[in-house]
């Protein structure tokens, strides 16, 4: 099903990351971690879809997406940067591979920690926060997507890995087995995780040189 619906709000949350917000249209329904199709309702874009996840709650009066943007692709998120409140968008049904299954780590890289920012978010809600984690990797503090949310719901349970940049307080380099390993903890059964093919690609290899079995692995690349 397709519904048009308007932007309400949009402004940057960094230096190339969006918070788009929308009329919820009627009847619209998801579990937080679910992403949908979305394309843009003006000539020329009305039928380039392009998938985003909610950052949002079902409960919430509006719809919210976090959406990266890239200008050098000439696509969707390139439009977005000039998007206005009271620009239709079209919105298709939910889908998702991401979902809470229990406490655990979760692994985000850039975008993908988008669907985490709607299960830590319903967490929260209901007070089920203790025990999970955000091992977040960018290349730098800047790319950091809501840093100070989640150093305030999360605090010490919030990693951030920095690729590009050396800094008190953070890990640097990429995800590793060891960093895995040291913010992980024996009643942690889950591994959530997102991001980038070659990330997840890594991630995955990391996770299974740990011992960790593929049925404790909840996972969708971006
Ligand atoms: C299930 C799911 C959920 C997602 N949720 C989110 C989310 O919540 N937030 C988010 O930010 N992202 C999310 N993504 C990723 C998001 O869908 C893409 O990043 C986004 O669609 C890219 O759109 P675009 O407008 O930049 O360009 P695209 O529509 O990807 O590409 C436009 C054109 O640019 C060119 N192009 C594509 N890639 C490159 C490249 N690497 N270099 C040069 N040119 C290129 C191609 O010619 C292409 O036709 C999700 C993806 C999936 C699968």
């Amino acid at each position: 099903m397709a519904t048009i619906t308007k932007i309400k709000s949009i402004e940057h949350l960094t230096h190339d990351v969006l918070r788009v917000v929308l009329n919820k249209p009627e009847g619209l329904t998801y579990i937080p971690g679910q992403a949908a199709d979305i394309a843009l309702n003006k000539p020329d874009w009305n039928e380039k879809k392009n998938c985003f996840t909610f950052t949002s709650l079902p409960e919430d009066d509006h719809v919210e997406f976090t959406i990266k943007t890239y200008p050098e692709h000439h696509g969707m998120t390139n439009e977005l940067l000039s998007a206005q409140p009271g620009d239709e968008v079209i919105i298709y049904d939910s889908f998702g591979d991401i979902y809470f299954n229990g406490p655990g780590v979760f692994i985000a890289g850039g975008a993908g920690v988008t669907p985490f920012i709607a299960i830590l978010k319903n967490l929260q809600k209901q007070n089920k926060l203790e025990g999970n984690k955000l091992i977040f990797a960018n290349k730098g503090k800047a790319d950091i997507i809501l840093e100070d949310y989640f150093d305030a719901i999360l605090d010490k349970d919030f990693i951030n890995v920095l690729s590009n940049e050396n800094l008190d307080g953070y890990e640097h380099g990429y995800i590793s087995p060891e960093i895995i390993k040291k913010y992980s903890e024996e009643n942690l059964k889950y591994y959530y995780l997102c991001g980038p093919p070659p990330m997840m690609e890594a991630v995955e290899g990391h996770l299974a040189s740990l011992g960790i079995a593929e049925d404790f692995i909840v996972k969708e690349s971006f």
